[in-house]
């Protein structure tokens, strides 16, 4: 069966197997266990009359009267415990001992020395005698101290647990949000001029500042306030920093918490912690209240009880969906949620009233990566021939915190070499690394091993060449970096619709290098494994996700909600077959595909990998000197060619109008210095753009 779409049914929450109780239920037998088997002596209990027969028969050794507790103990003589039958295994440590009630403490003393007496005339050694006052707290000690201890176990487990940033630590506080509050005199500090890029996010995002700091504008004319937006983007492109961003320009404070603080091993934790952040937001009013990862406690509830479904975190879910209704829309509170996978979101988060605003925040797009580095070179002493559009060419695929970190990293890479500015090869040399893992030039490898990786590295470079949704090349190399012995790194061409033939051809490109070997060398070896593992994945979404297969056409067979079923299937045995086959036959074609275009090309491959054996990395200017130009143009280039003509007109109507207070199109800002001289051969050209993409 296929879902539905309809919301899942709020259910009441079950009680885990596991919960706290049952712990201190544990923590308890445990230590109450530990006081009554650590006393290994053997002991029985008998009247008064019966001690005193065994004392005076001399089998006692010695008495120890407790006064406090009315108790006396007689510890036995050997002979006295082998007579009254106590077990007598050898090897054993304790003692033997008799137990009884003092019928009258006043006189205990004169009686045991009455014993002694008798004992003394019969010839028989006397009785050692120790008189005890006990003491009260003992008693109260040994009464409530097994209480204590629990209390004080769960005391420091509660206090582990609730630690980390903002956790006030401690059983009192366990049910207390960790939320890190920003507010007037702790400000966030940051604002949207410190978010580069993001657009048309920043248009949405703004409509927020405005509701906060004139909410009349808009409950005047009766409109009612969104209570929250959701921030959906793939990690590091700055949902955090818009989100602080709103909070600075606002002027209100923020209160930040992560999905995953809200979750603990408590029953109950999670939805109180949830209550708490939204009793601080009211007090705090007008306020932001920022969720990061949602996705933690926000995931789809499961449909199947009893597999995988996780009832703390339900709890949690259905109390934020309380709260959420719960509070007015125009008190001042305002919730932003960032997560990578609203898909996997509960369709109830979704609903209007609760996120009613969707806010993508895309990977950045050329000319936002520009901005990003203008935004983290501020601080940077860069020499003066930097260009940043090339920087930005560079780093296709790159996030802002990806950007933020390149330049960190090259400025890293100036210091170590004593450097009084970061230059151009530092900028080169940390996006490789950060690419590509350290580069590992001690790691030893023999001629025949480098032959094997370069013509499986050529096998790559050519191909691609030749293949229409090849990716450009960037260079390509056989110096082991990170855990790779060598790589070819294109620059992803950022495509919004990806027809099949570009899914085929980057399969095409990625069983490459393994056709190579199979060619070229006769035997194939394990370096492959990265790449069949991503091409089989191609495979397997163009038949399952995309219904691009001729035999299952325009069947989706994926669940994007991340819903559980248990380990049923949405589809029949034979389906599944034929599944398998698809996906076989289209990996068969490829590999032979590519197989075909490296015999066309065999010599050129050769070319290549000898060129490589020599110089261990080449650029893509060298591949083009043996390959000749390559017929299609890269998607990077038609949108710079995009964005220039979109400049040109802009600046034509601008001075057309001659409209001085015309505002400038966000996203549109050229380079921040004047453009140097084109970088290096290799990076210069119309397809040389670079970044990276490691296979
Ligand atoms: P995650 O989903 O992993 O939580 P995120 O989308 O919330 O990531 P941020 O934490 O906002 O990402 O970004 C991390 C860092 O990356 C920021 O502190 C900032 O230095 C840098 N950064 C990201 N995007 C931008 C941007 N658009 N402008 C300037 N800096 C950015």
């Amino acid at each position: 069966m296929f879902p539905s779409n309809k919301t899942p049914n709020r259910k009441p929450a079950r009680r885990p197997m596991l919960n706290m109780y049952w712990m201190y239920a544990m923590i308890g037998l445990a230590l109450v266990g530990l006081y009554y088997f650590q006393n290994n002596d053997q002991t029985r209990e008998v009247n008064w009359t019966e001690f005193e027969k065994t004392a005076m028969a001399g089998d006692i050794e010695k008495i120890v009267v407790n006064y406090s507790s009315g108790e006396a103990d007689g510890f036995l003589t050997e002979a006295g415990a082998k007579r009254l039958k106590f077990d007598m295994q050898p090897g054993f440590e304790g003692q033997r001992k008799i137990e009884t009630t003092i019928p009258s403490t006043d006189k205990v003393q004169e009686k045991i020395d009455s014993w002694n007496a008798a004992l003394a005339a019969q010839g028989k050694p006397a009785i050692t005698v120790n008189y005890e006052k006990g003491s009260d707290l003992m008693r109260i000690f040994w009464a409530f101290g097994p209480i204590l201890l629990i209390f004080l176990g769960w005391y420091f487990i509660s206090k582990k647990m609730s630690g980390g940033p903002g956790g006030g630590g401690g059983i009192f506080n366990v049910g207390k949000s960790k939320a890190t509050v920003f507010d007037k005199d702790k400000g966030t500090n940051v604002t949207f001029k410190d978010v580069a890029g993001l657009a048309e996010a920043k248009v949405e995002i703004e409509e927020i500042v405005e509701f906060l700091k004139n909410p009349q504008r808009y409950t005047e004319l009766g409109a009612k306030i969104p209570k929250g937006a959701l921030l959906v983007g793939p990690p590091g492109t700055g949902k955090t920093l818009l989100a602080k961003a709103v909070a600075g320009e606002a002027n209100v404070p923020f209160l930040s918490m992560s999905g995953s603080d809200f979750v603990e091993m408590f029953v109950g934790v999670g939805a109180a912690r949830v209550r708490d952040l939204f009793k601080q937001a009211k007090d705090k009013a007008p306020c932001i209240v920022f969720i990061d990862e949602i996705d933690a406690v926000g995931r789809a509830r499961g449909k199947n009880p009893n597999m995988g479904s996780n009832d703390e975190r339900e709890n949690t879910l259905n109390q934020m969906l309380t709260e959420m209704d719960g509070f007015g829309s125009n008190n001042g509170v305002i919730i932003l949620a960032a997560t990578n996978r609203a898909d996997m979101l509960d369709k109830a988060l979704l609903r209007p009233g609760r996120f009613d605003r969707q806010i993508y925040v895309d990977l950045p797009e050329l000319t936002d990566r520009m901005e990003i580095f203008n935004v983290h070179l501020r601080n940077i002493k860069v020499s003066a021939n930097i260009d940043v559009e090339q920087l930005a060419r560079q780093t296709q695929g790159f996030s802002g915190a990806d950007i933020a970190n390149v330049c960190n990293e090259a400025a890293l890479i100036a210091a170590r070499n004593n450097k009084l500015e970061v230059e151009w090869n530092d900028f080169m040399a940390a996006i490789d690394r950060i690419v590509g893992g350290l580069e590992k030039r001690s790691r030893i490898i023999t001629d025949d091993e480098k032959f094997s990786i370069a013509t499986h590295e050529a096998g790559h470079a050519t191909v691609t060449w030749m293949l229409q949704y090849g990716n450009p090349l960037v260079k390509v190399t056989i110096v082991p970096r990170g855990r790779a012995l060598g790589a070819a790194w294109y620059a992803p061409d950022a495509r919004q619709i990806i027809p099949t033939q570009a899914l085929l051809d980057t399969m095409c490109g990625l069983l490459a290098g393994r056709a190579a070997e199979d060619l070229f060398t006769g035997q194939i070896g394990t370096g492959a494994s990265d790449d069949l593992e991503k091409c089989t994945k191609i495979a397997r979404s163009l038949v399952m996700v995309y219904g691009m297969s001729n035999k299952l056409p325009n069947i989706n067979f994926n669940d994007s909600t991340g819903q559980d079923y248990g380990f049923s299937k949405p589809y029949s045995e034979e389906t599944a077959e034929l599944i398998d086959k698809e996906v076989t036959r289209i990996v068969n074609e490829q590999y032979e595909r590519a197989k075909d275009i490296l015999r066309q090309y065999s010599s050129q491959h050769n070319a290549i990998r000898d060129m490589l054996v020599k110089n261990e990395v080449i650029f893509h200017d060298d591949v083009q000197k043996i390959l000749g130009p390559r017929k299609w143009k890269s998607r990077t280039d038609e949108i710079i060619e995009i964005n220039k003509k979109e400049e040109e007109n802009r600046i034509k109507n601008d001075s057309g109008q001659n409209n001085p207070d015309s505002l400038p199109i966000p996203g549109n800002t050229k380079t921040r210095q004047p453009s140097p001289a084109k970088q290096q051969d290799s990076e210069s050209d119309d397809d040389g753009t670079p970044p990276p993409f490691n296979k």
